[in-house]
């Protein structure tokens, strides 16, 4: 970032500098680091989940399949009065330091998606991993054994950016410096963010409260490889 008597007023980037009257930083995972060149503390974390790709495959998964192992992470699930964690949890989640947000979803290309081992690395890494590819092999012949021998294409991870509060911030942080990170479910609330970015831009009154996603509400620090959950 470059400042200017507090504010910040341009980025540096590899070939040089761009001057701007307002920056948006809008970096997922990667926000943390960028915003603390400017001297702002922002509790992000990183949470990975990792995906394995088959080859296009006859349709058979219309359109998404979850697995009981996605309950825990889920208060809708948790908090039902019969939910008892040990009947939805696996020795290979913890074998491999994972836990299993157990779903396939095929896409209309045929390719079905087998996921998602999550874990939370120390430093942000979306790579994926040999305990996260066992992890989805075991998940598959215990629980999919029809997909077993399906041909496989790739395999990658992302990194979901999270608040303790599971809220994002967006906001003007420091004079110029406008925020929008720490979605973690970011696809659904992408539009509308991008609608308040412009407003906050612009100097308008956001059109809905964005109170609880101020920078100045009190977020705890996130990471240490503590789960997070929805
Ligand atoms: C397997 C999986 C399933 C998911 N399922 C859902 C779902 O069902 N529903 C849902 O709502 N969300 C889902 N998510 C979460 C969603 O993908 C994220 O919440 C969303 O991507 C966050 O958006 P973002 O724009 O804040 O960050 P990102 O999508 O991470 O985008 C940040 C961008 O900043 C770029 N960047 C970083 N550093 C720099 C730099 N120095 N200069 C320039 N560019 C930089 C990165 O390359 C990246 O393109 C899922 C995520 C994963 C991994």
């Amino acid at each position: 970032m470059i400042e200017s008597g507090g504010d910040v007023c341009g980025v540096t980037i590899d070939t040089g500098s761009i001057e701007a009257d307002v920056v948006v930083l809008a970096a997922g995972v990667w926000t943390r680091a960028l915003a603390a060149t400017a001297g702002v503390d922002l509790p992000i974390g990183g949470e990975r989940l990792q995906v394995m790709a088959t080859h296009p495959l006859p349709m058979q998964v219309q359109p998404l399949v979850y697995g009981p192992l996605a309950t825990k992470q889920y208060s809708l699930f948790r908090d039902l009065p019969s939910w008892r964690r040990e009947d939805f949890t696996v020795a290979y989640e913890s074998e491999q330091g994972i836990e299993m947000l157990q779903l396939l979803a095929q896409r209309p290309t045929g390719e079905i998606l087998l996921g998602c081992p999550m874990d939370y690395p120390s430093e942000i890494d979306d790579r994926p991993t040999l305990d996260g590819v066992a992890a989805i092999t075991e998940m598959i012949g215990q629980d999919f054994p029809g997909l077993r021998s399906a041909p496989i294409d790739r395999v990658w991870a992302g990194v979901l950016p999270y608040t303790a509060d599971l809220a994002p911030v967006i906001d003007e942080v420091v004079p110029g410096l406008v925020v929008a990170a720490g979605h973690v479910f970011g696809n659904a609330a992408g539009p509308v963010t991008g609608r308040i970015v412009s407003q906050l831009i612009r100097g308008a009154e956001p059109q809905i409260d964005i109170s609880e996603c101020r920078f100045d509400r009190a977020l705890e620090q996130v990471g240490g490889g503590a789960p997070t959950r929805w």
